[in-house]
């Protein structure tokens, strides 16, 4: 158990070190040479100095023991310092993945404590050239090396592509089929056989090391079956979904913020047409407060996440994929839309938000792609809607709608009609039998991830408001600024959910004449349309926040 404070004390560390070891200068020139700083990155794992790996740790391996939001916490910052650096830490939370859930107790033992006491850097080998999204394609195998009637090992063949410290790691967990099936084992560097590519030459996080394996009869002894029961391999890694999703949902975040905190003071300084940027709403209200909004949506859904995985409420894999997938493209947008608040400085090198775009970039690919999350979600909500015939999200919206009651003005009506109208479009998928389309299937994962997150961000601003935010959780708005956030994004949702529903249902043909008008008012259109009152005054308000002006606005008021 990591106590808030000592969780603000890792996170503060570690903003000193990057300042001392990690300045932008150095990463932008680490950038441009493609280069991983190794030395940082063990100096970082090294217990005697940062050991920020022994956070995820279990105290009786020598860790910290720390949870889903400690880790969340310390993902976010990473990324905020560099997502290269960050991924590099990442690889060995991963690695180890299949140790802490799926090892007997003396490989956990052994394995954790040498990454606990040694600073062991891992990487987690499951991605193969023809098993990416789809990695029960694998195709390396683990055959069995018999004596006398008794299992004393396996020879690993094949290859791995795109492995983060995949050549710098000193361990690696590798996926490989076994007689029994799926398997993972851990294979050491420098054993006969393991080799590893030159490191890609990508289109960001250049700062971490990616590279393939190849692995040619590779000989490990059977105590490097993880929990020695060959085919747990693909149970073991889905236990870890929700966990791992959530460390890559806080990346994008961390990254997303870092682009647009450059962006804000950027434009309080760069006047144009007679005043700063800041001042113009056409730019903050396209280029900044969007984007704030969602990335406090997809953190407000992650914080409750992370809470429910600490308290012991399962691996939580769905909830993991809406996280990342809200937060991940989120941050990308964030980032995208950085460069173009810096203008043409944004497009070059020397401005961090151009090397933050090409980095962030990975968090919509790695840990499961966009559409990936999106087959997931909607798959998993599918079977809810089919199973409460219908109500499960009416039921969701109905609890919101009881918030509203106790807390008027964070948005919770409007969330609730945006799940309301969710309930009704996936109804009509399942009267016309429209998952049957994918793409539809997929558009309704990406419709279910922000009715959640309205939901999940109304709650926030209403604990806020209650004084009863974790002492962990992010406090850069107050309880004000999180009801306006929470408005805004309840709006978009709404119409996002209605509007697109329509348009995919009827799209694939769901909708007769007949039937459309009936289908309309059970979205409740008009009264999503009415709801989009007040959004400009809203912006206006998280805009002044940001830019610190609501003493001003107050003051003007007053
Ligand atoms: C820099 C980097 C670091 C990485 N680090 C690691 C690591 O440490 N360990 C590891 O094991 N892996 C790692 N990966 C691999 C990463 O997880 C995979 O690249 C990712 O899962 C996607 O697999 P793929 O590249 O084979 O793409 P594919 O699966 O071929 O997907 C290509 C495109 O098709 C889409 N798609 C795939 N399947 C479907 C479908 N059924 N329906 C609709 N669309 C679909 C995808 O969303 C994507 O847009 C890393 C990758 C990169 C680039």
């Amino acid at each position: 158990m990591i106590t808030a404070k000592t969780l603000k004390l890792s996170l503060k560390s570690l903003r000193d070190f990057a300042k001392k070891r990690l300045p932008e200068e150095t990463l932008l020139d680490l950038d441009a040479r493609d280069e991983c700083p190794l030395e940082i990155v063990r100096h970082m794992c090294d217990p005697d100095q940062l050991g920020i790996q022994l956070l995820f740790i279990p105290e009786d391996c020598g860790g910290f023991g720390g949870g889903a939001f400690d880790v969340y916490c310390v993902c976010e910052e990473m990324a905020r310092i560099d997502l290269g650096v960050a991924t590099a830490v990442l690889a060995t939370f991963l690695g180890s993945d299949p140790i802490t859930v799926g090892a007997t107790p003396e490989q956990k033992k052994h394995w954790l404590s040498r990454i606990a006491q040694a600073g062991l850097l891992f990487a987690y080998g499951a991605t193969e050239p023809e098993a990416g999204s789809d990695l029960g394609a694998l195709k390396t195998t683990a055959d069995r090396v018999m004596e006398d009637g008794k299992i004393v090992g396996y020879k690993i063949t094949g290859n791995k592509q795109w492995i983060s410290n995949g050549g710098v790691a000193d361990a690696y967990s590798i996926l490989a089929n076994a007689p029994g099936g799926p398997s993972w084992f851990v294979v050491e560097k420098g054993t006969k056989g393991f080799n590893h590519d030159k490191p890609e030459d990508k289109h960001g996080i250049r700062l971490s090391n990616t590279a393939a394996l190849s692995l040619d009869n590779v000989y490990v002894p059977a105590d490097r079956l993880l929990g020695g029961v060959e085919g747990q391999g693909l149970t073991q890694a889905q236990l870890v979904f929700g966990y791992t999703r959530l460390m890559v949902a806080a990346f994008g975040l961390g990254a997303g913020w870092s682009a647009v905190d450059r962006a804000i003071p950027y434009s309080t300084k760069r006047i144009q047409a007679g005043a700063p940027l800041s001042e113009k709403q056409g730019y903050t209200h396209k280029l900044i407060v969007p984007h704030v909004t969602r990335l406090e949506a997809a953190r407000a859904y992650i914080e409750q996440t992370a809470q429910r995985i600490d308290a012991g409420e399962g691996s939580l894999n769905t909830e993991g994929a809406i996280a990342k997938y809200m937060a991940t493209e989120a941050g990308n947008a964030a980032a995208e839309a950085s460069i173009q608040a810096f203008g043409g400085y944004g497009y070059t090198r020397e401005y961090m938000v151009e090397k933050i775009k090409r980095d962030v970039r990975i968090t919509t690919i790695y840990e499961g792609t966009s559409e990936i999350m999106e087959m997931t979600i909607s798959r998993d909500r599918w079977q809810f809607h089919l199973k409460t015939r219908g109500q499960h999200y009416h039921d969701e919206a109905k609890k919101v709608e009881a918030l509203h009651v106790a807390h008027s003005n964070v948005g919770a009506d409007v969330a609730a009609l945006s799940l309301h109208a969710l309930a009704e479009v996936m109804e009509r998928a399942r009267i016309g039998r429209l998952t049957r389309y994918q793409h539809v299937l997929l558009r309704l994962g990406e419709l279910i991830a922000y009715a959640e997150c309205a939901g999940a961000l109304c709650r926030r601003a209403a604990l806020a408001a209650d004084n009863k935010l974790d002492e962990k959780s992010n406090r850069r708005f107050d309880a004000p600024a999180l009801a306006a956030l929470a408005r805004v994004f309840a709006r978009e949702a709404a119409l996002k959910v209605a509007e697109e529903g329509v348009r995919w249902i009827a799209g694939a043909g769901g909708l007769s004449a007949a039937d459309s008008e009936s289908f309309e008012s059970s979205l409740r259109l008009p009264a999503i349309h009415r709801a989009q009152a007040g959004l400009l005054s809203d912006m206006d308000y998280i805009a002044d926040v940001l830019y610190n002006r609501a003493a001003k606005r107050s003051q003007v008021a007053a």
